[in-house]
């Protein structure tokens, strides 16, 4: 153990030394041409990216919060409106929502999957519904078949939350495939950079096939004007920068590689833990490949902050996503959600744990994790508990 690499929960510097001299030199050039803004590297990543999901167009913008927004921008979505989103999931989903005086609607997940429960959307819906956002949590697509089919019975858009998903292929019952956040009206994805295809700072990205509303996304995301000068409608403004998209054009050529080392280290957390009474493992859905942004364990019987401090006294650094169901934050508390309408949500906040997955881990320090994960389960195993 003492020369064992050290464990962190995504270790960007080995993914980084291994492709150091591609991407210094991709670094250098846009430095040395100066065109920080805009620069030819920005339409080639855009091209190049939307090839990979096979969509008509990748709008590029400033990080993943910005798309979410911009999207719902572009669709013309007005103060009141209703969007449903699952409640289980990060903040950004549910902030752009409010920011814009919309209504945020929250459904509850799919214990075993963590992704929104389909059964429970038509139960949402009202007159004023406009949108749903599906999040495909963890890696994995959300139901985008029975999603899709909701949508066009109650004629709502689909803004697909793609940031911890890109990459994952989405199997439709006939068997045709699509990428994940290629499905819906707009997916919307981030380049943060412990994201799957994540650059040195912030960037992000819209996807869409329809062509006005690609038109949309792009005036939206710069200050509302088509013709340089002329504001038809009040924008933002919202860049990926010349430096991370010649960053990111690179690490897309190891964005397959990088899911594929992911399911490595998923497999074996998932043969580690099998059959375990304290330990659920991630449920693969049929319909979705697993792109495994994070790995994340349900406890049962045991005290899972007690096994996150344990596992950080033995160097093992772990997360919870998430803690905090998004109607106990007193930003979005409302009469509508009080304690106990999500009891799904609910429950996983309180026992979920992430452990250490990127794409440069070895098998040593998974040994190490699952065994004292392992350890912990049978020093600590509890009559009762959660
Ligand atoms: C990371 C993330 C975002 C926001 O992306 P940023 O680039 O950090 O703004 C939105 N939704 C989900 C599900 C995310 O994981």
């Amino acid at each position: 153990m003492e020369n064992m690499k050290k464990i962190q929960m995504v270790d960007l510097q080995s993914q980084y030394l291994k492709i150091k001299q591609e991407l210094d030199k991709a670094i250098m050039d846009v430095v040395s041409s100066t065109q920080f803004i805009n620069g030819p590297a920005v339409k080639i990543f855009a091209d190049n990216l939307a090839t990979y999901l096979n969509v008509t167009a990748v709008i590029p913008c400033a990080n993943g919060t910005d798309a979410l927004q911009i999207a719902m921008m572009a669709l013309n979505l007005q103060p009141g409106d209703e969007v449903i989103l699952p409640a289980f999931t990060y903040v950004a989903t549910a902030e752009v929502i409010a920011l814009l005086k919309l209504k945020p609607i929250l459904v509850d997940v799919n214990p075993k999957t963590f992704l929104i429960d389909t059964n429970k959307i038509e139960l949402a819906i009202t007159a004023k519904t406009k949108a749903i956002v599906p999040v495909h949590l963890f890696g994995q697509c959300a139901d985008m078949e029975t999603i899709m089919s909701i949508a066009k019975k109650y004629n709502l858009f689909v803004i697909e939350d793609v940031a911890q998903a890109i990459g994952a292929d989405y199997t439709f019952t006939d068997g045709s495939k699509m990428k994940a956040g290629t499905i819906g009206t707009i997916g919307c994805t981030s380049f943060f950079p412990s994201k799957n295809l994540g650059c040195m700072g912030d960037g992000g990205a819209m996807f869409t096939n329809d062509e006005q509303i690609a038109k949309r996304l792009k005036m939206m995301a710069n200050h509302g004007q088509s013709i340089q000068y002329q504001h038809d409608e009040i924008g933002v403004n919202s860049r990926l920068d010349t430096i991370q998209a010649a960053i990111l054009d690179i690490k897309l050529k190891h964005l397959d590689e990088y899911a594929k080392a992911r399911n490595i280290v998923a497999d074996f957390y998932d043969e580690a833990f099998k059959n375990h009474p304290n330990l659920l493992s991630p449920v693969r859905v049929k319909h979705s490949t697993h792109v495994f942004h994070q790995y994340t364990l349900q406890t049962c019987g045991i005290n899972r902050d007690e096994l996150r401090k344990y596992l950080a006294e033995q160097n093992i650094p772990s997360m919870v996503y998430y803690p905090i169901p998004l109607h106990f934050q007193k930003a979005y508390s409302t009469e509508q959600f009080k304690e106990g309408t999500l009891p799904i949500t609910e429950n996983l906040c309180k026992c979920v744990i992430s452990l250490p997955i990127s794409t440069e881990m070895n098998e040593e320090q998974l040994s190490y994790i699952s065994s004292h994960v392992l350890k912990f389960c049978k020093e600590h195993t509890q009559e009762k508990s959660n």
